[in-house]
Order: C-alpha cells, then structure tokens, then sequence
C-alpha cells in the first residue's frame, strides 16, 4: 500500500498502549531486510533515514527503496526523517515523498527552536506529512553528530513548547542517550508521566536512544506513554555481524544472506516487545 504518515502509526499505538520502532536504514539491504522482519511479525514499520545517509548521497535513492517496499505490503509504513538538521532539509525530504519529518531545533535556545519548529509543522501539515520535533538534545553520538546538554528535558519548557508547536511528535530526552549505553540508563518515568498528564493535548512521545535499553525499562517507557522507539546502532551491529559472520566465504549472497537473518532477528525481537500489549505479557 502507498506509505502512511506518522501519525497515523502512532495513534494505531496510542490505541493499542504499545510502541512502532523506527529503524534507521544505511543501504538497501538493511531497508529490505527490516521490511522481511515486520512481515514476519505483520507490524506497522517507520523507516527512518538520518543524517549519515543523506551526507552519502542516498536521500533520494534509500526513499525509492522504502516507497518500492511500501507498495510490496499490506502493512503501514512510514518514511520518515530523523533528526532534521534544518527547515530546508525537511523540504527537500517532502518533495522526495517523505510521509514524516523530524526537525531536531534541540540545540537551539527554546524560542528558535519553537520558531522553526513552527514553520516546518506548517510546512509538511500543508501536505499531510507528520512532523517530530525535539526537546532537551539527546545526550550521546548519532551519525557523527554529538550532544552533551541536559540529560533531561524540563517540563516547563515542554509546556511551552507544545502550546506553540503543534508537532504530531515529540522527542524527550528522559535518560535516554544515542548509542549504546556504557552503564545502565536509568529513565525518568516520572518526569515521562508528568509530561503525559500536562494541562495540554500531549503529541505522541517518542524515545530516542533505543539500543541497548533492557526489556524491562522498554516496557515500563512504553506502558507510560511512549508510541515510537529509534534503534539505529543495534539494527547496524546486526548487519556488521552478519558480514563478518560470513567472512570465510567468497560467495556475496552468503554474506547477504547472513546479514539479512541477523538483522531479522533483532528486528524482530524489537518489533514483539515493543508492540506487545502490556496485558499480554503478563506480569511485567
Ligand atoms: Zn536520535
């Protein structure tokens, strides 16, 4: 089916109290092979491209992929932008037929990053596309971006900011950090369920910084609210693994085939915790 945009996705979530994972995709081979992974599990599915891909050159060519995969399926999928770097940068992903577009203003003072946030809600809402924005920058490296800021938001600014922002989707930063973690992250689930109780219509909450975080912290993020996860290195050391796995062989669709199961696995596991209800899992 043609693609969905966010919201859609994440309201289906909302309903449900579970969370769609957005994988980061680098090359065709991990899209195709996350594709494969929701089918298994009959999910919806975000296909997120940051901005290492797009320094690559692989804008336009990785939402070819996702468009070809999307018309394969009966399942909803979103194409979507992660971590915006600019207004123009959010433009250049709608005409390529983006359905969703992340514009990270974090490192902005609020005003600016309320400010442009502004103008690119009204930009893509023009056009149906869902818009994320962020707030309170993400501690960790992604794609050679590093943050160090506050390891938390603070809930007078997400006050703020979503009386003047109307964004589909929020990211928070609640202990969560890019990359894997080195010691155990802990989240701030009460600052998440003061978010999720502000006097305002709340967008859906995403969280950032997925790899590597336990089932049960995954759980409890997911049964306070959050509707979207990102993993993005965990989903990259599958595909590494799977090459190297291979390594012995001569044959490429070895190492493909070896890379795809590895990344169907992970994915997969992703793709049953997150959206799994919590009254399906029993005692948590
Ligand atoms: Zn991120």
């Amino acid at each position: 089916m043609p693609l969905v945009n966010l919201k859609e996705v994440l309201d289906w979530a909302e309903e449900r109290n579970v969370a769609v994972p957005a994988f980061n995709i680098d090359n065709i081979d991990i899209a195709q092979s996350l594709m494969m992974a929701a089918e298994e599990e009959r999910k919806p599915i975000i296909f997120a491209v940051g901005q290492g891909a797009i320094r690559t050159g692989r804008l336009e060519l990785l939402a070819g992929v996702v468009k070809t995969l999307a018309a394969g399926s009966s399942l909803p999928v979103v194409l979507h932008l992660d971590h915006g770097a600019s207004f123009e940068q959010t433009l250049a992903c709608i005409r390529a037929g983006f359905t969703s577009v992340m514009f990270d203003g974090s490192p902005l003072p609020l005003a600016e990053n309320i400010a442009q946030s502004v103008l690119v809600v009204r930009a893509a809402h023009a056009v149906g596309v869902s818009v994320e924005t962020e707030l309170g920058a993400i501690p960790g490296v992604e794609d050679g971006i590093a943050h160090s800021g506050p390891a938390k938001v603070s809930l007078s600014d997400v006050e703020t900011f979503i009386h003047a922002v109307d964004t589909d989707a929020l990211a928070v930063s609640i202990g969560n950090a890019h990359g894997m973690y080195k010691t155990a992250p802990k989240l701030d689930i009460e600052l998440l369920q003061k978010i999720r109780n502000l006097n305002a219509e709340v967008p859906h909450l995403v969280l950032h910084g997925g790899s590597g975080l336990g089932d049960g912290v995954i759980r409890t993020a997911v049964s306070n609210g959050i509707r979207k996860i990102n993993v993005a290195t965990e989903i990259r050391l599958a595909y590494l693994e799977g090459l190297h796995s291979a390594a012995g062989s001569q044959d490429i669709y070895t190492h493909i085939a070896a890379a795809r199961n590895s990344i169907i696995e992970v994915a997969r596991a992703k793709i049953l915790l997150f959206t799994t209800k919590a009254d399906e899992r029993g005692n948590l």
